[in-house]
């Protein structure tokens, strides 16, 4: 796209015309910029980082994913000692494990800036902040840029929540960003909050060497998730945390020079103040709608920084639409690649709109936990009536054979239609089976479609076959359920 205005050039300022701007190249921004470029727009996507792929990529899902294998390959090569196979204490070279993890990002953020490349899609380097619903205008190293734009789509993500009075800018004091940069094993380490990043992140300190406390507000970790999928991960956490306060909050941090002195209030406060080498802040995220100048462009952002949408993804700007975590929960990369999509091919025309039935959560922690469509929990919540098949992976030979029986298979069904409603998995690899259950949801698949589908033998994916023999009494591997 070539500069429209010679006569900032002079001055530094550089003026652009696009038929879509994207601000912010998260997962779901990169994905509507270059799925408006596929459609035949011209698009300028504006980020302020240096690599494309935002948080997502860059310092969240997938370097953690990284050193979450790592930390399963050390816990797993413990566990062969009770097969006979010992390898000893693993040796930690903590830059080597730095740098893997650096390797893995840079090569899907290069591919990213290869395919921008290969789609036209000019990238724009800064900090964008809307001056009319025309116009933004970009703060980069170069001056500012300011570029006109026919449709805009609000992809700019959110950040990490931080607890008013803690000492922010002390480097003890960490954030998911922080704790991903892997500067050292601290010797003790405390986490606060008992949710997705806590628990991933709790993991890989603790599998490392670290001595982990969490506490957490609610009665149960993941909060939202089903107790009986909880169980699992909590018993196996208990052996490997120092402690799991549940019920618990902090109310004070102080900054000593030996470490971060905290203080507890709740259920399973320790008597005492603790002292941390490292305290992790894991307790939410907070959508950036109010950092971009919205309100110059007339897009109505609410108290908290979301910016509400319709199915088509639009805002209350009819040629400005918004994607991913600014939109609201659940804030996931997933739910922004496909609102992303019907951004992108509504500006192009298309009928599309932005209607799953579900989308799925994963904690990537060992065991994993997924779940998908209605909750146990929810279903009693709203009086949704339900039927229930489960199965425990301890009458599943493939889980009994890698040692890891502890897992569990729960699928609910719409007691009239017996169509899929729900499902929950705990155990090795949850999340990859979780995504047959969100197929069968999607195609409106029944309890007996589920249990007269051939399913591979051994696998953990057969479970989800025999949960739904569980609900229809059919099961054979087990007693059937008592009918109600
Ligand atoms: P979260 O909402 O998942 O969990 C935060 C937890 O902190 C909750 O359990 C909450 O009860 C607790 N909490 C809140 N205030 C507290 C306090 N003062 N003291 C103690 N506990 C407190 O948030 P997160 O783990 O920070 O994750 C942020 C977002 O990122 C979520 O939307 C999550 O879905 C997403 N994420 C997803 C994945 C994944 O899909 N695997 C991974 C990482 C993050």
């Amino acid at each position: 796209m070539k500069p429209e205005s010679s006569a900032a050039a002079g001055s530094g300022i550089t003026d652009m015309q696009a038929e879509v701007v994207v601000l912010g190249a998260g997962p779901g921004g990169y994905t509507a910029a270059f799925r408006a470029a596929d459609l035949g727009k011209r698009v300028v996507l504006i980020e302020k980082h240096a690599a494309l792929g935002g948080v997502c990529l860059n310092v969240g899902c997938i370097p953690s994913k990284a050193l979450l294998h790592a930390a399963h390959m050390i816990d797993g090569a413990a566990e062969l000692e009770s097969m006979g196979i010992g390898f000893g204490k693993p040796k930690i070279d903590l830059d080597k494990l730095r740098q893997g993890k650096e390797r893995v990002v840079a090569r899907l953020t290069q591919g990213l800036a290869a395919l921008a490349k290969q789609r036209k899609v000019e990238v724009v380097r800064g900090v964008a902040r809307f001056e009319s619903p025309n116009r933004i205008a970009v703060e980069t190293a170069r001056g500012a840029v300011t570029i006109g734009f026919d449709n805009a789509i609000i992809a700019c993500g959110s950040r990490p929540v931080e607890i008013p009075g803690f000492p922010h800018g002390d480097p003890r004091l960490i954030d998911s960003t922080g704790a991903l940069a892997l500067e050292e094993v601290p010797r003790r380490m405390l986490v606060i909050g008992g949710g997705i990043i806590g628990l991933e992140m709790g993991t890989v300190y603790a599998s490392l060497g670290s001595r982990i406390d969490l506490v957490e507000l609610q009665p149960g970790l993941i909060p939202g998730c089903d107790p009986d999928l909880v169980r699992p991960l909590q018993k196996r956490l208990k052996g490997r945390f120092e402690t799991l306060m549940t019920d618990t909050r902090v109310t004070e941090v102080k900054v000593q020079k030996g470490g971060l002195k905290v203080f507890f209030e709740g259920k399973n406060a320790p008597e005492k103040p603790q002292t941390y080498d490292k305290v992790l802040v894991a307790v939410g995220r907070v959508p950036n709608g109010k950092r971009i100048g919205a309100e110059q462009a007339g897009v109505d952002v609410d108290e908290r920084g979301f910016i509400a949408v319709d199915r088509h993804m639009r805002t209350n700007v009819p040629n400005i639409y918004a994607i991913g975590d600014v939109v609201g929960n659940p804030m996931l990369a997933h739910k922004a690649t496909h609102e992303a999509k019907v951004a992108a091919e509504v500006i192009a025309g298309r009928p599309s709109q932005f209607d799953p039935l579900t989308i799925p959560s994963v904690a990537y922690t060992d065991p994993e936990v997924a779940w998908m469509g209605v909750t146990e929990g929810e279903a009693k919540a709203r009086g949704i009536a339900y039927e229930k098949g489960l199965f425990p992976w301890a009458a599943s030979g493939r889980a009994l054979g890698i040692g890891r029986d502890e897992g569990l298979t729960k699928l609910l069904f719409d007691p009239e239609s017996k169509r899929i409603i729900g499902a929950g998995i705990v155990g090795v690899n949850a999340g990859e089976l979780i995504g047959e259950a969100v197929l069968a949801m999607e195609m409106g698949a029944e309890m007996e479609d589920i249990g007269l589908t051939v399913h591979p033998h051994p696998t953990l994916n057969e479970t989800l076959c025999l949960a739904a023999e569980m609900a229809h009494g059919s099961i054979t591997d087990l007693m059937p359920p008592r009918r109600r």
